[in-house]
């Protein structure tokens, strides 16, 4: 019972739709006249209700709504889900997903990175990525400059959908944040791979070879870039 006398209750249940299980949220309210749903971050069907609708009732409003139920579903299954315990892939490694409500922000322990609670992770953590991302990946970009003795280019953090650099015609070098998820020698190949662009606008045996000679044996890394892709890029 709230303070303004509000009486609340909820309850998780079940429902299936297509043969599938759908996982539901009852939160019943006597404050409410009606139905509502929606489907959550972790794909429930998160259904508002009057406190003493019967399911009866629940069961003919999602029903009613299957359609766009379908889709709400199939789009919340294809993002990615921010559980506890969930591995984030970092520096090569892996970050297991923490709730620690009272802590204020994001903040990596060892190898958990503790969030303050799950709803806003899809913000949040990205946030804390690209901070990571700016410090890290900068900090590579100006030593492996300095190491063989060339002016270091200017550069911005890119958020694109599929690349991991870019080089501008301006000559700006655009680096994914994701990729402070890769491991060390992932993360220099690609930041050679654009510092290559600057003398090899395309990509011809001469770039490869001054990818070579900035990145010596940069094949296994540039192999397991690709192949963890994918997974680098589910959020
Ligand atoms: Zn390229």
């Amino acid at each position: 019972m709230s303070r303004r006398g509000i009486v609340r209750a909820e309850e998780a249940g079940q429902w299936e739709l297509d043969g599938r299980p759908v996982a539901c949220l009852l939160r019943r309210s006597s404050a409410r006249r009606t139905l509502a749903m929606r489907v959550d971050g972790q794909g429930r069907v998160v259904v508002n209700l009057p406190l003493r609708a019967p399911v009866a009732d629940v069961e003919a409003f999602l029903a009613r709504h299957q359609g766009w139920l379908r889709d709400q579903l199939r789009r919340a299954r294809a993002v990615f889900v921010w559980r506890v315990g969930r591995g984030l892939p970092f520096l090569g490694g892996s970050l297991g997903l923490t709730l620690a409500s009272g802590t204020d922000g994001v903040r990596r322990d060892g190898d958990r990175l503790l969030v303050p609670d799950l709803d806003t992770a899809s913000v949040s953590v990205p946030a804390w990525y690209r901070a990571e991302a700016r410090v890290r990946l900068g900090g590579r970009l100006c030593a492996i400059c300095r190491g063989i003795s060339r002016v270091e280019p200017p550069w911005r953090l890119s958020d694109a959908r599929t690349r991991w650099g870019s080089l501008s015609a301006q000559g700006v070098v655009s680096l994914n944040w994701r990729l402070v998820k890769a491991g060390q020698a992932e993360i220099d190949y690609v930041i050679c791979h654009e510092l290559a662009h600057l003398r090899q606008r395309n990509h011809s045996a001469a770039f490869w070879r001054e990818v070579e000679a900035l990145c010596p044996g940069h094949a296994p890394a540039r192999a397991r870039l690709r192949a963890m892709s994918r997974h680098y890029f589910e959020f």
